[in-house]
């Protein structure tokens, strides 16, 4: 499973920099690509495909001089891979840029109806709609809010977005808060995909609450906030489960502590008779660390991620795909050797990677592997801005425990129930779509 997104948005001296260095805490959300969108006087793009650090370098960066910019770290799901965002549209004679964490339900047919009027899309990317849409309703309506509101009534699925156009930069969350948005105000105003990132510049930092557009002029003069559309939120269980940073604070919850409590709730569900806890690093270790303090079973580190591994050319074939397990994961054979383990994961998807970690802590002498997943069984797939395999590679998707159990060659295997999730987040304004099934009706009422 990965994230789709990462946004940024600033109105602030040294804009250009600080975007830099909110996407390297943003770069956890998408590695495909990034970019900043300036304003001078008109809209200035640098965007490239890689690492945050790959697409700017220090000279590049002190070059771009601005006080509002919008920015963005991608992971396509939709589109083509090389449609890089930001990205800059054009309607009603107005150009507009576009940096959108999300996925829209009702892409298409908005898409024709606008050709239909004789909009000119420039991108295959559905994120272009939310600036084709805002700048044909801005036309009709004159104000900003007001046609923001009109986008609100007019796209479904999930959208956090930063507009940037005439000198201005515009920020909302789809009224339901799938994907989460911050904002930060100090020596100007700040909105990210995360907290976190925005604790870098400022400690003043509260959720953008679902429907809520923000407005900020290029003189930071003139901010307005204002919620537009309610409507029943159903924040997504992942970014709590696996997506964001255990650093951050969505709409309330700390990551962390929810990830601990999860942990907490599944050893209490699904007790194991082991001798040490241990994590799949690095997702797993809050829930292990839960896992261990409710079970008095100690905790200890028994697997070693190469974290530089990410982007490294491997050769084709089986030999060199085991070699890459090998290198980006290893065990401690001192800590397992002899031991009964309890392998804490935060979820699974296809199970492969699960089956080779079994493996490989059999290899180093773990006398039983129990695994225990800290979160429900994943079903079904994401129509909102989350890339899950299709259903027939989910390996829960069909058959139940015992199955996966069998596959990945644990002695026992257990997962979170839905209620025990529910109860670690600490909240009922939830997605679970991909667990239960039940996806939320706003996405889909077109
Ligand atoms: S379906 Fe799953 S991944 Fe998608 S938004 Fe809902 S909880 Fe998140």
């Amino acid at each position: 499973m990965r994230e789709k997104c990462g946004i940024f948005a600033a109105v602030t001296e040294n804009a250009p920099r600080k975007a830099y260095y909110a996407l390297l805490a943003l770069q956890h959300r998408g590695q495909e690509s990034a970019g900043i969108s300036l304003w001078k006087h008109r809209i200035r793009t640098i965007a490239g495909r890689g690492l945050v650090s790959d697409v700017f370098k220090d000279a590049g960066i002190a070059r771009m001089r601005s006080n509002t910019v919008i920015a963005h770290v991608r992971y396509s799901t939709s589109g083509s891979p090389i449609e890089i965002q930001p990205l800059e549209t054009e309607c009603c004679g107005k150009r507009i840029a576009v940096a959108h964490n999300g996925t829209l339900t009702n892409f298409q047919p908005l898409r024709e109806k606008y050709e239909m009027l004789g909009v000119r899309f420039l991108h295959s990317v559905d994120s272009e709609l939310l600036g084709i849409s805002f700048l044909w309703h801005l036309r009709e309506t004159g104000d900003e809010f007001r046609a923001m509101e009109a986008v609100f009534r007019e796209i479904r699925g999930a959208y956090s977005v930063a507009l940037l156009f005439d000198g201005r930069v515009l920020v909302a969350r789809d009224p339901v808060g799938f994907r989460p948005l911050s904002y930060g105000r100090g020596d100007g105003h700040y909105f990210a995909s995360e907290d976190s990132a925005l604790r870098l510049f400022v400690d003043d930092v509260r959720d953008v609450r679902p429907g809520e557009v923000f407005l900020v002029s290029e003189d930071r003069e003139d901010v307005e906030s204002r919620v537009l559309v309610n409507e029943n939120h159903h924040h997504c269980v992942f970014e709590y489960i696996y997506f964001a940073r255990p650093d951050s604070v969505l709409d309330g919850t700390s990551v962390y502590s929810a990830r601990v409590r999860m942990g907490r709730e599944l050893a209490r569900e699904s007790p194991a008779r082991g001798d040490l806890v241990i994590a799949v690093p690095d997702s797993g270790r809050a829930a292990a660390l839960g896992f261990s303090q409710e079970s008095g079973i100690p905790y200890a580190e028994g697997l070693i991620k190469n974290r530089y591994i990410g982007r490294t050319f491997i050769t084709p074939g089986q030999f060199y795909r085991e070699l890459k397990v090998k290198l980006k994961l290893s065990p401690v054979r001192e800590v397992i050797n002899g031991r009964r383990i309890v392998l804490v994961d935060d979820s699974i998807v296809r199970g492969t990677t699960m089956r080779r970690i079994v493996a490989m802590l059999r290899k180093a002498g773990a006398k039983e592997v129990h695994v225990r997943i800290a979160s429900p069984p994943i079903r079904y797939p994401c129509y909102m801005g989350i890339d899950i395999p299709t259903r027939h590679e989910l390996i829960a998707a069909f058959g139940g425990v015992e199955n996966v159990r069998r596959v990945i060659g644990a002695d026992s295997l257990a997962y979170l129930s839905v209620e025990g999730l529910r109860r670690a987040v600490g909240r009922k304004d939830l997605c679970m779509a991909c667990l239960t099934g039940e996806y939320p009706e706003w996405a889909f009422r077109f």
